[in-house]
């Protein structure tokens, strides 16, 4: 049960959507823009949040967008993960989208909500991070179209007001060689003690990102440049990267530091050998 009422608004465009949140913000309604609802109302249930009024985006067509145009796929981000799954446009999101939680909860939560809420996992970054990934973002001076990884530093991290509308991906970053694997405490559901996503771009580099390791979900210049040493033996690249980590490593119920590596030494073993080894 919600302790409290609140509005509810599902507007049709991104310029009805950003007006309606600029006026419940001026009014003093702490407006939340609304994905799938999860986390909102599980956190409203508890009196975490509490907002005066919940915008929902998936009444914007863009929102929903889930195609290609313009040799880019692109994703709307009121798509769900279970859409995104069973469209098998960019099946290494898919398949990290298909293991959160679980699928009655993937039919539910979407893009933009696992990029943004607090739940600090958010897995379905992984692929976006390593790909040639673009944000379009709706604010009160309208659209913009930038590098995903300047909105994404481990959480999606917009101006009070913004939302985002979609992702767009470059054709060929969806169908690079990929690995994704993700290792939980004990059953097949539930968070990651290590969640992988590692790519070999056109060049044979690897491209790699994680989630449940440090405290958010990161891609690293330094650990690629370690996996990448065409110097070194695949075991010294991964004890390079491994001393590369650019944060601490979480130690917590689900897993203690010390367990963490360890699973992030055979995950990396098991990514280098299933894209082919070194170059
Ligand atoms: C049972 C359960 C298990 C889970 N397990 C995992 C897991 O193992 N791994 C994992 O990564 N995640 C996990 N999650 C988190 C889940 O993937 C989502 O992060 C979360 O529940 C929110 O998605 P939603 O679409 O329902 O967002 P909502 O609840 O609608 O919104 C969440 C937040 O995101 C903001 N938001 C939503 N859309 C946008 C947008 N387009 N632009 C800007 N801000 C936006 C909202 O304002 C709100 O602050 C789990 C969630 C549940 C309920």
């Amino acid at each position: 049960v919600i302790g409290f009422d609140f509005e509810y608004y599902k507007p049709g465009s991104i310029e009805e959507a950003v007006r309606t949140f600029a006026h419940l913000d001026a009014e003093g309604r702490n407006p939340f823009y609304y994905g799938g609802g999860t986390e909102i109302i599980t956190m409203a249930r508890m009196n975490n949040v509490v907002p005066g009024a919940v915008i929902d985006l998936k009444g914007i067509p863009e929102c929903r967008a889930l195609g290609h145009g313009d040799g880019r796929l692109i994703i709307g981000a009121g798509a769900t993960l279970a859409e995104i799954h069973e469209s098998g446009l960019f099946p290494l999101l898919g398949r990290a989208g298909g293991r959160v939680a679980d699928h009655s909860v993937q039919v539910k939560v979407t893009l933009g909500g696992n990029l943004a809420g607090t739940i600090v996992y958010r897995e379905a970054s992984l692929p976006l991070l390593v790909a040639d990934c673009e944000a379009v973002v709706a604010g009160a001076g309208g659209l913009r179209v930038v590098p995903f990884q300047d909105v994404f530093g481990g959480r999606l991290n917009l101006p009070r007001g913004d939302f985002l509308v979609q992702v767009n991906i470059a054709r060929e970053s969806t169908c690079l060689p990929g690995f994704h694997a993700k290792k939980t405490r004990l059953e097949k559901i539930g968070y990651p003690v290590l969640a992988a996503v590692m790519v070999r771009d056109r060049q044979g580099r690897y491209r790699a990102a994680f989630s449940g390791l440090c405290s958010s979900p990161f891609r690293s210049v330094e650990l690629e440049a370690a996996l990448n040493d065409a110097r070194l033996e695949p075991i010294r690249r991964i004890d390079l990267a491994i001393a590369s980590l650019p944060a601490p490593v979480l130690d917590d119920t689900e897993a203690s530091a010390g367990y963490r590596l360890f699973v992030l030494r055979n995950t990396l073993e098991e990514a280098l050998d299933a894209l082919g080894g070194v170059a």
